[in-house]
């Protein structure tokens, strides 16, 4: 049978980019199939590989390394458990390969978490941070300002700098963050959200305002500068080593808002990229069943007036959980909507919460069960049937990212691991 692709992938989260990136990255041609961008624009971009332990009660952890090995040890369900470390920190590194490329370069080894501030003034634990973000770690004790201006919603400087002068006071830590609120941005209308501001400042003379504003807040005391991240969307880091090159002053980037400009930054560059490397894309679709005949996967696909197939060697299923509905509901199941997979935890919502242990919500913990390679496994029939199908991301069982903070963490680490398999296996 002649095949369209050689992988075709179902998602444009960041599980099924990173597994295009990976497929595309091994000779393979990849088609990326989505309804829309999945929840990447609604984070704030930074990769959290692993934030908090099981069972730690919400501790920030700072040791990564040191917490991926307990977690592989008490949690083998865990999707980085069933990988392997090994593979986790080569996703990890394809990531730091890949991101300069892409033109949006990320800091971080993934074995320590940065602790950056968030637009509430409370701090996050993150391992890979988008350059922009790095620098804002609240343990440097450099005297910190945080700026705003009056026309730009969704931002309050004064409540990040009191919320984290109150935590760095509490680990004893020198250097207080203070705050100034500049006058509205001249030329801009009189309401801007984050990302309406990023594309007025893509516009050279808006930046030079901006700058220009900026230099005169500075003063002697000045160590580092915290803005909201508004520095343009389509052009990377570009604009951030503009702003931090003609002040003379560090600056660094706190996500406000949502969509946030830091996630749709990812998301967009990285799909840029993708397209340049020649993987297609086709969005605002909706892939109605898989299957596989004849040796290859038949994916059938809703569009308007007419249904269409697409076939392809391999198939990554990157399709979300509950949140981006790769999942659905009601009162008596969980199922997993594109290739009928068996969901484990199906009968979880008649559960306490506190029956997939350490707090984890069992909505969250369902998902389909894979082995190392993201495989399904404990398949209803044939295990022909689902030959050459791995899946990734928040479709898996057996993680709850709001308690473990490893969210796009997971995504990056299945999403390689299914590409390298969907390029790979035979
Ligand atoms: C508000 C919020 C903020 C978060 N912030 C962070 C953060 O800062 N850092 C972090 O590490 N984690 C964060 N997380 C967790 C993290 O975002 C998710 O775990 C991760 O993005 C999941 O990625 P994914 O690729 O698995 O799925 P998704 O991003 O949900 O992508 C699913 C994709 O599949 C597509 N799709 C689904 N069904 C079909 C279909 N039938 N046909 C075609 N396409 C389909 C969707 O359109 C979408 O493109 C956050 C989560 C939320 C909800």
């Amino acid at each position: 049978m002649i095949m369209d692709y050689d992988v075709i992938v179902i998602g444009a989260g960041l599980s099924g980019l990173i597994a295009a990136a990976r497929a595309s990255a091994g000779g393979r041609s990849v088609l990326v199939l989505a309804r829309g961008q999945g929840v990447l624009a609604l984070t704030t971009g930074c990769i959290d590989i692993l934030g908090c332990l099981p069972g730690s009660e919400g501790r920030c952890l700072t040791d990564v390394a040191g917490g991926l090995q307990r977690l592989a040890a008490i949690d083998p369900d865990h999707p980085y458990a069933k990988i392997g470390l090994d593979l986790v920190q080569e996703s990890i590194e394809f990531w730091q390969q890949v991101m300069p490329a892409v033109g949006y370069p990320y800091c971080g080894s993934g074995a320590v978490n940065y602790l950056l501030p968030t637009a509430l003034g409370t701090v996050r634990p993150t391992a890979l941070a988008p350059a922009t973000m790095a620098g804002g770690d609240i343990r440097n004790e450099a005297g910190t300002l945080v700026v705003g201006w009056l026309n730009l919603l969704d931002w309050h400087p004064k409540l990040i700098a009191d919320g984290i002068n109150d935590l760095r006071n509490r680990r004893g830590l020198g250097g207080a963050w203070s705050s100034v609120m500049l006058d509205a941005l001249p030329g801009a209308a009189p309401e801007l959200t984050p990302v309406m501001m990023a594309r007025f400042l893509e516009n050279a003379q808006h930046l030079e305002l901006l700058i220009a504003g900026l230099r005169k807040s500075l003063t002697p005391g000045t160590g580092r500068l915290g803005l909201p991240a508004v520095l343009g969307i389509d052009e990377g880091a570009a604009l951030f080593r503009q702003v931090e090159t003609r002040l003379g002053c560090p600056v660094f980037e706190i996500p406000a808002g949502q969509p946030t400009v830091t996630g749709l930054r990812l998301a967009q560059l990285l799909i840029k990229f993708l397209k340049q490397y020649g993987v297609g894309f086709r969005f605002n679709v909706s892939v109605l069943s898989a299957e596989r005949r004849n040796g290859a996967w038949q994916v059938m696909l809703d569009l308007p007036g007419r249904a269409a197939v697409v076939t392809g060697g391999a198939l990554v299923l990157a399709t979300g959980g509950l949140i981006g509905r790769g999942l659905e509901a009601d009162r008596t199941q969980i199922r997993e909507c594109v290739a009928g997979l068996p969901v484990a935890g199906r009968d979880l919502p008649g559960q306490a919460r506190e029956a997939s242990g350490w707090g984890r919500d069992p909505f969250a913990m369902a998902g389909v069960v894979v082995d190392g390679r993201m495989r399904p496994v404990a398949t209803d029939g044939d295990p022909e049937q689902y030959r050459r199908l791995f899946v990734a991301g928040s479709t898996l069982a057996g993680y709850d990212p709001a308690v473990g903070k490893d969210g796009l963490g997971v995504a990056l680490a299945t999403g390689y691991v299914a590409g390298n398999a969907a390029a790979t296996e035979g």
